[in-house]
């Protein structure tokens, strides 16, 4: 294609809300092989709320809950701030607490009232020390089967129970995938959630390969590694996922995702609608099969 016919199709792109960073981006489009969705914020709305809150050690629910929300009080996480907006209604205050770290990908912690508080996925509870009793598994296996994220909520050196997250899927997320399988793409879910979790999400959607219980600093060698056979697109919206978007033959992102990634990604979505990698994908044909 010339100059002038890129430079048409990236105008033709912002009038159908694809912001195009560069004249060499839309020639990538056409080419891609295989597309790497993100789930959090990506295949879902990015807005969980709390479904279940199950205490097994001594203390009630409402405890549980107004730890969990202590400790996630300086998160952004969309898991954090579910938690906090749950403890809102229930109008729990929050407890007074220091010293709060944040372990991308897999939990935060903090003293709360003198005690150590963990709140997280179960390797990482596991990883600290803390041990979760395999009377548990049902329930777990149950709720992570019903595309629910569970994180699991330590004090001092007991796990003490659980919150389990719901995320709707986004309403065009099924029909975007399917279309990138008609055209012959590989469609991937990455994320760093749990595998059972992932897959429950990826068959809603029609998804056969998932990666999961990937941890943020891992996501950008699947993509490196994915890219030997293939020529692929990332599509994230997380802080974990800006890796993984300039690792990315091409890397996709949408209106209201965290400013890295927006600012990683070579077109963000600006409607905010998966279905947009399609209307990308037709743009570039479109100018690529044109001209020559
Ligand atoms: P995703 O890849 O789905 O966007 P992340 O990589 O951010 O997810 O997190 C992976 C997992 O780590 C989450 O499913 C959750 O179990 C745990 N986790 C991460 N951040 C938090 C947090 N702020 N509070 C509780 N759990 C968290
Ligand atoms: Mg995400």
């Amino acid at each position: 294609a010339t100059p002038t016919a890129i430079l048409v199709g990236t105008s033709m792109g912002s009038e159908r809300g694809l912001l195009i960073k560069g004249g060499d981006v839309l020639e990538k489009v056409h080419q891609l092989e295989g597309v790497i969705f993100d789930k959090t914020g990506t295949l879902t709305v990015g807005h969980p709320t709390v479904t279940d809150c199950i205490s097994w050690g001594d203390i009630k629910p409402e405890s549980l809950l107004q730890l969990a929300a202590t400790v996630e009080s300086g998160t952004n996480h969309p898991l954090g701030l579910a938690i906090l907006e749950k403890a809102q209604q229930q109008e729990l205050p929050l407890l007074s607490a220091r010293d709060f770290y944040t372990e991308a990908g897999s939990g935060v912690q903090a003293q709360v009232e003198g005690k150590m508080v963990w709140l997280g996925n179960q390797r990482w509870l596991e990883d600290q020390g803390l041990s979760l009793d395999k009377n548990h598994d049902k329930l777990i296996g149950s709720l992570n089967r019903a595309g629910k994220t569970v994180v699991y909520l330590g004090i001092e050196g007991s796990i003490q129970g659980v919150l389990a997250l719901k995320d709707n899927l986004r309403t065009d997320a099924q029909k975007t995938v399917s279309k990138l399988q008609k055209r012959g793409l590989e469609v991937i879910l990455l994320t760093g959630d749990h595998p059972e979790v992932a897959q429950a999400i990826a068959s809603q959607v029609g998804i056969t390969q998932v990666l999961a219980e990937i941890p943020p600093s891992g996501k950008a060698a699947v993509v490196e590694e994915l890219q030997k056979s293939k020529k692929v697109a990332m599509v994230g919206d997380g802080i974990n996922d800006a890796p993984a978007l300039a690792q990315a033959d091409l890397g996709i992102s949408l209106q209201g995702a965290t400013e890295v990634a927006m600012e990683t990604a070579d077109i963000v979505l600006m409607s905010n609608q998966l279905w947009d990698v399609i209307t990308a994908m037709d743009l570039s044909l479109g100018t690529f099969r044109k001209i020559r």
